[in-house]
């Protein structure tokens, strides 16, 4: 049988204030919040995942916010820009919310046909909502504020900022069997047609741009979506033979990962569909409580203690 590699499974990043954080994600942009857990090097601070209603492959963006962490700058080797599907006919809607919302728009126009508004979340990270070519026929979550018409089904793409493209483009189509798309400017078009949405990877080349470190508003790294533990396996063999290390395999509880550092010094992790978000509480529970790995479940008491609030 034949591993796929089937699109983006999560992004994640770091934010500052996790109230900021977790307000911005589920009031303003209207996204579920699935999980509510901590960093398992770090218990005393939080793990976020929002996404769509199950927290379906696609649509997880996960955050570790650190309270009063230093804003980061975007630079070469690294996730530089979230892009979102959302439906045509939105843009008027979500213009008029960042601006209620005192969002900072950074731009708007219009890339491989299909057009975009750039802006920030409150950490200064880069995100984009884009309407695509092709109708995301995904179901979104809806809240109040943020129904179905305008609402965003999940990624549409990742941009990654590298000072060359060559060795990230081959990783892509070689390993994981994305295509060539299309160039314009500096930003190299990649996707896979073994998914419909999340499928896309773009690379801008910007031979001067700096290294820089994480910190908020900044992307750790994206994960790429495999079915199963078998084929996460078969990547790894796969990862090992272009002469790259790649870790052993990690239970993150709601999926199974494998990490590496691609050459253009991205953080890429491979992550399963399995078990998903709903192993340890119901879909209609999701992100209500507190859920901690088994190792912390004794400690339970001081760690909430120490959380900050959401209220
Ligand atoms: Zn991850």
């Amino acid at each position: 049988m034949e591993h796929k590699v089937l699109g983006i499974h999560h992004i994640t990043a770091i934010a500052g204030y996790a109230k900021r954080n977790y307000d911005f994600y589920t009031k303003v942009l209207g996204l579920r919040f699935i999980k509510k857990t901590v960093n398992f090097d770090d218990p005393k601070t939080y793990h976020f995942y929002f996404g769509d209603e199950v927290g379906s492959p696609g649509t997880i963006l996960t955050f570790f916010p650190w309270e009063g962490v230093p804003r980061g700058k975007q630079g070469s080797g690294m996730p530089t820009e979230i892009g979102y599907a959302v439906p045509n006919g939105s843009f008027d809607f979500w213009t008029n919310r960042f601006t209620e919302y005192f969002v900072n728009v950074t731009g708007t126009g219009t890339r491989f046909g299909e057009r975009y508004i750039a802006f920030e979340d409150p950490d200064g990270l880069p995100l984009t909502l884009i309407i695509p070519k092709i109708e995301d026929n995904r179901k979104p979550w809806e809240t109040d504020e943020v129904g179905a018409k305008v609402a965003t089904t999940g990624f549409h793409s990742i941009t990654l900022t590298l000072r060359s493209v060559n060795e990230t483009a081959e990783i892509l189509t070689d390993i994981f069997d994305y295509k060539f798309v299309g160039q314009e400017g500096n930003r190299y078009r990649y996707a896979t047609n073994h998914v419909a949405n999340a499928a896309i990877v773009d690379l801008l080349e910007a031979p001067n741009e700096m290294r820089t470190g994480n910190a908020g508003g900044t992307i750790h790294h994206v994960a790429f979506r495999v079915k199963d533990e078998e084929a996460l396996m078969a990547f790894r063999e796969k990862v090992l033979a272009k002469g790259l290390n790649i870790t052993q395999k990690i239970d993150r509880n709601y999926f199974f990962s494998l990490y590496f550092r691609e050459p253009g010094g991205v953080l890429f992790e491979l992550a399963t569909d399995n078990p998903g978000f709903s192993i340890d509480e119901s879909v209609s529970e999701l992100g209500k409580n507190l859920k901690l790995p088994a190792q912390y479940e004794g400690h339970r008491k001081q760690i909430e203690a120490v959380l900050p609030s959401l209220a």
